[in-house]
């Protein structure tokens, strides 16, 4: 009988063991995990978590009774995969056959190596990060956030309903513009500023005052110094594929995936933050860090590398969902190549809306403002729209 080895013990890696044994794999089933924990959620680390609502013992994602008949292998990472003798290599030397292998190895935060060590300072990851900075976020205190993408704007959310004063740094122009596109992104600005958030835009970071191990002040390069208590780096995340050289697995910003999560290597997927599958719809190779994708896609990943009929499914669009200031922000699509927004309620100095991008007449995403079924309306009809060329096109993994 085959065996199975999933590399990454999270949301991706839990997702794909699932769906092999719903897709009727009865073969041995590996699932090896760096972090010692069961696999846990992550949102909530920078949201009720964060704020102290919720406890780890609530983040777990398995189910009472998963019945997966799977071998865990945690506080374990693996450091190679022999394509010839088809083993994976685990930091103890221990080798375990894949026949058939899943890389759900998702991504680690970028960090500021002049913070490497300093005692008030963090990245947010992993429930290690968020125990930490948990401790560090006090009423009163002075937070500084450097990077204005998700995980950033949700902490500065957070801190600031505990109390704490929040500056958030930001270089480009506005915050997500890259996400949300130029005519959506000054939204996001305004909910920071409403909340009494400081928001600095088009501004660097020259450097730090560190004072016994922690920092005392940060320094933007147009001679600005920031007093702060705490900093959080937000700085995006950097795929966790280093362990695949020599593998013959290609990889570029992720492991390099056809438009159903197979790589370069035969019967071997990529699936989750880890991996850039191929868009038939934006013609370019696309690593999606979102919830949605690293659940949904493993289902069709894990399809292909069984050879059943999932494998031909088209994946979503990219889904997410983002809680902050007391709002919930969800979008779906790509703002990439949208040339135009119309609304289609509301409009953006409310606090309900719902925005459709169109590439000339055709829409390419949406986002919705506290527009739950609006939203869900819009996100079933881009599905279908996604589903109608990617059937067609496979397209190989090296395009
Ligand atoms: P990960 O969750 O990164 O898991 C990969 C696992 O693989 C890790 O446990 C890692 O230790 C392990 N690993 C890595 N290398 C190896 C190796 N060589 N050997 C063995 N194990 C290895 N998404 C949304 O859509 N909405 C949100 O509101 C949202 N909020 C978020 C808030 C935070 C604070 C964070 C961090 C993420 C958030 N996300 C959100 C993103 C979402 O959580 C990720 O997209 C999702 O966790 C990706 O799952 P994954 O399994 O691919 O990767």
């Amino acid at each position: 009988m085959d065996s199975l080895v999933i590399v990454g013990a999270s949301l991706a890696g839990l997702s794909a063991a699932r769906a092999a044994r719903r897709q009727g794999f009865t073969g041995r089933l590996v699932i090896v995990g760096s972090e010692p924990h069961r696999p846990y959620d992550r949102p909530p680390l920078s949201k009720a978590f964060l704020a102290g609502d919720l406890g780890a013992e609530d983040l777990s994602l398995e189910g009472p009774d998963e019945g997966l008949d799977a071998e865990w292998l945690l506080g374990r990472t693996a450091t190679a995969f022999d394509p010839v003798t088809r083993e994976v290599v685990l930091d103890d030397g221990r080798r375990i056959r894949a026949e058939k292998l899943v890389i759900a190895t998702g991504a680690t935060a970028r960090e500021l190596p002049q913070l490497a060590g300093v005692g008030n300072a963090t990245t947010l990851r992993t429930l290690d990060d968020a125990h930490r900075l948990r401790e560090l976020l006090v009423p009163g205190g002075r937070l500084v956030v450097i990077g204005a993408g998700f995980i950033g704007a949700e902490t500065a959310s957070t801190a600031r309903r505990l109390g704490m004063a929040v500056t958030v740094l930001e270089r480009s122009a506005a915050p997500l513009a890259g996400v949300l596109g130029p005519y959506l992104a000054p939204v996001v600005a305004q909910m920071h500023r409403s909340a009494g958030v400081t928001l600095l835009c088009g501004t660097t970071v020259e450097g730090f005052t560190l004072l016994d191990g922690r920092v005392s002040h940060v320094h933007l390069t147009d001679g600005r110094a920031l007093p702060a208590d705490v900093v959080l780096v937000g700085i995006g995340a950097q795929p966790n594929v280093a362990w695949l050289a020599g593998s013959g697995v290609a990889v570029a910003d992720g492991v390099v995936c056809d438009h159903a999560g197979r790589t370069t290597v035969p019967d071997v997927v990529a699936v989750g933050d880890c991996a850039a599958w191929w868009s038939p719809r934006t013609g370019s190779h696309e690593r999606i860090e979102h919830w949605h994708g690293a659940n949904g896609r493993a289902a069709v990943a894990v399809g292909a590398l069984l050879g059943h009929q999932d494998g031909t499914r088209p994946a979503e669009p990219p889904y997410f969902w983002s809680d902050q200031y007391g709002t919930r922000l969800q979008f779906a699509g790509s703002a990439a190549h949208a040339e135009t927004v119309a609304y289609e309620h509301g409009d953006p100095s409310e606090d309900e809306f719902l925005a459709v991008y169109y590439a000339g007449t055709e829409p390419v995403a949406v986002l919705g403002r506290n527009q739950p079924r609006r939203f869900t309306r819009w996100r079933k009809h881009l599905t279908k729209l996604a589903a109608q060329p990617a059937a067609e096109t496979a397209v190989p993994v090296t395009s």
